[in-house]
């Protein structure tokens, strides 16, 4: 039996895939270009139209335009620490008890804070919000693939700065072009050697072969995966290997990834045993929840409770989270 929207709404949930520049709720938004003295459009419509992508995007890249918008408003330490405090806040609406946030520490020089700034002020923002909601949350640091592999390895270096905490794993993330992780290796060897859990973006295009390079390379769990209906021979070894593919749906038709339904292969993929698994990737990019992205799941494909209960529970399993924060959670999942 289908599961309802209350049932979705009640079922206690973990999400892996959230970025934080693409997920500031609009009210925060607004507070934090009042604080960097940036002018926005009054009216919420008009707003809207800034920070989310259109449903029909071109392709990944018209997908990431509102991206550049709210970065601006991302530079001081105040305003990492509400923007990754804001998300907890929805999270908790989703009834999600376990989030992991990402986000590339890069992306937040332009006023002058360093790297362990950056990543100190979102980890507050985490910790104020595992305080004030029934939510825990690790971060999770993308290297962007635009940038030098000189300059990834910076952000990889941050991992051995014993002052940090949150910090759960690695992630490459922006525009995806055929090779990366061959391009990307030195930064992937230097993640394998220290042993930091690693999950990549990869098969966001029609690049099927990228997702068996980032799993050579080491990842465990593959941002969008989608590129996987192409290789379903490949779909055998991935349930094998436990293998985790966190998908999204609403962003995933948005960026082009997919263009009709019958060619998505969530369904498939998790009737074959793959480890699939349901994320907003941007809330306000894509303009959704995670509630809004399991009812999608259940619409399309008439998914049980059972049937989410097991989604979340490969969550679960694929997380990044500590041992000690495993035990807490394990009851509930
Ligand atoms: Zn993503």
């Amino acid at each position: 039996m289908r599961i309802t929207r209350l049932e979705i709404e009640q079922l206690p949930k973990v999400e892996l895939h959230c970025h934080l520049d693409g997920s500031i709720a609009m009210p925060t938004i607004r507070r934090l270009a009042q604080q960097a003295g940036i002018e926005l459009p009054v009216s919420d419509d008009d707003l809207r139209q800034k920070i989310t992508a259109p449903q029909d995007a071109d392709n990944l890249l018209a997908y990431l335009a509102p991206f550049d918008f709210v970065l601006p408003m991302l530079q001081t330490e105040a305003a990492l620490e509400l923007a990754a405090y804001d998300i907890l806040e929805q999270a908790q609406k989703d009834n999600i008890r376990y989030m992991e946030i990402r986000f590339a520490p890069t992306l937040h020089t332009a006023g002058g804070l360093t790297l362990p700034q950056i990543v100190a002020a979102v980890t507050r923002g985490l910790v104020a919000g595992e305080r004030d909601f029934q939510v825990k949350a690790n971060a999770l640091l993308c290297g962007m693939r635009h940038e030098s592999v000189d300059s990834i390895l910076t952000v990889v270096e941050l991992f051995a700065d014993g002052g940090l905490t949150h910090l759960a794993g690695f992630d490459l993330a922006g525009v995806e072009v055929d090779g990366f992780p061959e391009h990307f290796a030195p930064v992937l060897e230097k993640v394998r050697s220290e042993q930091i859990p690693l999950t990549l973006h990869a098969g966001e295009c029609g690049c099927a072969q990228n997702v068996l390079g980032a799993i050579k390379a080491g990842a465990s769990r593959i941002g969008h995966g989608v590129a996987l209906k192409d290789i379903p021979e490949s779909w055998p070894d991935l349930a094998a290997n436990k293998i985790t593919i966190e998908m999204a749906p609403t962003s995933n038709f948005q960026t082009k990834a997919v263009d009709t339904l019958a060619n998505y292969p969530f369904k498939k993929l998790f009737d074959a045993g793959v480890r699939v698994t349901i994320n907003t990737d941007n809330r306000t990019v894509s303009d959704t929840t995670l509630n809004d992205e399991y009812e999608k799941i259940a619409d399309w494909y008439d998914l049980s409770e059972t049937d989410f209960r097991q989604i979340t529970r490969y969550a679960f399993e694929a997380s990044f989270m500590s041992q000690e924060q495993r035990e807490l959670l394990a009851k509930e999942f």
